[in-house]
């Protein structure tokens, strides 16, 4: 993209309205624009950002056998009378009434939603066990929306849904979801820590919260310090059977289990090196047994020909809500640090002289080579400008064009993350970056 030709509004100064980092410097970098509290526009490289993580998430959702549909934002408020949610969920969610006086309302989750398509179109045991998830805009009228998309009121998340025959399927489909959800943290270049949440009448321990450390995290979080040295994508993670898959599980929860202030301290006594915290809820992991599927009549045929109602769990992740991590966890003064999975282009290409012969043929040689990849700064500015720009947008590589190293054919690379500069011919950079 040619930058001279683009909306990346950037801003010198600091918008008053951000407390925090991360929403700072998406204003600064022209990431997005607030329409109303808690409401924002995406603009073209927030939504390039947005897709990146959407896209990590997916794979590894389809990786870990869940299939990806699209259920709509709207839902008949029948459905929510059906589980006895449409009370009890209170002013977070926003009611809507259509032109026939129909109560309706945005969606907050999907549990109803979806355990009503299962109940109309799964008739036995033998279509289980299954998962579904869908990537979607969610409503929920938060009483102080703040921090910019880390709690907005409209967010994208992506839910998944698990239908199993008993309680044993179920927490083989939970813990494939554990380690699914530690995969997609770790390509998106966070370190997560799966905290023990409160399962309410539901009981049990399935039920587990993604936290990334951030001094400006709304929880405080007890871990132990081996949680450090986790690599989720090692060959001891991976399984190739429940019992293997049960090994792997163990390895995340136990001795490692983490904890915020209101559970459970007794499990710290034999941690050895105990670490105190603050930090961002990423994703949230949940077995409810029946709490839809019963009240909602979802029965499928069981293997003895008797009604079986399947046992469900949910599976959320805050994509837009990841925005802002990513970026809590990855900057500095002078602005954000992209890990390369979500950059909203792998590099730019800063063209300090403009008009100069040499520099506009080497940036119109990369522009072409790269393309769609690269954000070609084009503009009639200043050198201090474009430099100043580039760290604040955090692209992961700078391709620095200037008149002297020009005349040679060599341009400077910069890696954003590290500060490091070389000197390199356009050959050696564009090998570097792919
Ligand atoms: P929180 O305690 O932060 O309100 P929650 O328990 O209400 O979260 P869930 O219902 O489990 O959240 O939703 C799944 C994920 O959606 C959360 O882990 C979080 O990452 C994200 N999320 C929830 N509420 C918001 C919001 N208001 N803005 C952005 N993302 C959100
Ligand atoms: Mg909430």
């Amino acid at each position: 993209m040619r930058l001279s030709r683009s909306l990346v509004p950037t801003l010198k100064e600091t918008p008053a309205e951000a407390q925090i980092a991360s929403h700072r410097l998406m204003l600064r970098a022209g990431l997005v624009r607030q329409t109303s509290a808690g409401i924002y526009a995406w603009l073209p490289a927030g939504w390039r950002v947005l897709q990146n993580i959407a896209r990590i998430v997916r794979e590894e959702q389809d990786a870990a056998g869940a299939q990806e549909m699209l259920m709509p934002t709207i839902q008949p408020a029948d459905l929510w009378r059906q589980s006895g949610r449409y009370d009890a969920y209170g002013p977070e969610m926003l009611r809507i009434r259509d032109r026939h006086d129909r109560e309706m309302l945005y969606g907050p989750t999907n549990e109803e939603m979806i355990t009503d398509i299962f109940r109309q179109s799964v008739k036995s045991y033998r279509e289980l066990p299954q998962n579904l998830y869908h990537i979607q805009w969610k409503f929920r009228d938060e009483v102080r929306p703040r921090f910019g998309v880390m709690r907005g009121r409209e967010f994208l998340m992506k839910d998944a849904y698990s239908f199993d025959l008993d309680y044993e399927g179920a927490v083989i489909s939970y813990r494939k979801m554990m380690l699914a959800y530690m995969r997609t943290f770790q390509r998106l270049g966070l370190k997560a820590i799966p905290m023990v949440a409160d399962t309410g009448p539901i009981g049990g321990n399935l039920s587990h919260e993604f936290i990334i450390l951030a001094p400006t995290g709304e929880s405080q979080v007890y871990y132990d310090a081996a949680f450090e040295q986790i690599d989720p994508a090692s060959g001891e993670f991976s399984f190739d059977s429940n019992a293997d898959l049960a090994r792997c599980y163990e390895r995340l929860t136990t001795p490692y289990a983490a904890t915020d202030e209101k559970h459970d301290p007794v499990a710290w006594e034999g941690v050895p090196d105990r670490r105190e915290g603050r930090g961002i809820e990423v994703g949230h992991i949940f077995y409810f047994g029946t709490k839809y599927s019963e009240p909602m009549g979802l029965a499928i045929a069981g293997p003895d020909g008797k009604p079986l109602v399947p046992h469900m769990g949910s599976y959320g992740i805050g994509v837009s809500r990841l925005v802002g991590a990513i970026i809590e966890a990855s900057h500095d003064d002078a602005g954000i640090k992209w890990p390369d999975s979500v950059a909203p282009w792998k590099a730019a290409l800063l063209n300090l002289k403009q008009g100069d012969a040499a520099c506009d043929a080497i940036c119109t040689d990369i522009y072409r080579r790269l393309g769609n990849d690269l954000l070609y700064d084009d503009r009639e500015d200043r050198a201090g400008v474009k430099f100043a720009d580039a760290d604040l947008m955090g692209h992961p590589w700078h391709i620095v064009v200037g008149p002297r190293g020009a005349a040679n054919g060599k341009v400077e690379l910069k890696r954003r993350a590290t500060g490091e500069r070389t000197e390199v011919s356009v050959a050696d950079a564009l090998a570097r970056i792919a």
